[in-house]
């Protein structure tokens, strides 16, 4: 088991390195004094997510949604109840796919909302459509794939 935890700052982008001991502790990015984990979702652009989707070793759980999208908007508090439970387990980040067009074509995403877990640079897993807080909280608490 790493004794460290690699976390890209989904503020600033700067990548940090957290001991595992600490994760609970209110880590703060070393470059912009932002909460590395926050028990609220965090939007995020694709430049900082291709980063932490390469670097992450916490998982990270991003909401692909859209203003338009109704199921969206329904599953968006249930996303925020699970970013709670999990605070220092797992990271919960929001990426607008309306404002952010070129996601849906780079993730081939064809329907929203849809959820993609990523760790230790890979896409471990995805969920659609909208869900209760419990389901997500599940789905983000997953243990990760061992390596084939
Ligand atoms: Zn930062």
């Amino acid at each position: 088991m790493t004794a460290s935890h690699h976390l890209t700052c989904l503020a600033c982008a700067a990548t940090n390195r957290v001991p595992a001991d600490r994760l609970g502790d209110g880590p703060k990015c070393a470059a912009c004094g932002a909460a590395l984990l926050d028990p609220v979702p965090r939007d995020v652009d694709p430049d900082t997510l291709r980063k932490a989707e390469r670097t992450d070793t916490l998982p990270l759980v991003v909401d692909f949604w859209a203003p338009w999208c109704g199921p969206c908007r329904v599953m968006g508090p249930e996303f925020a109840k699970a970013a709670q439970a999990l605070h220092g387990q797992a990271r919960f980040a929001k990426i607008d796919t309306q404002t952010h067009g070129a996601v849906s074509q780079r993730y081939g995403i064809r329907g929203i909302p849809l959820l993609i877990r990523f760790r230790n640079g890979q896409e471990e897993a995805r969920l659609t459509g909208a869900r209760p807080a419990a389901e997500i909280a599940r789905f983000a608490s997953e243990p990760a794939r061992t390596q084939a």
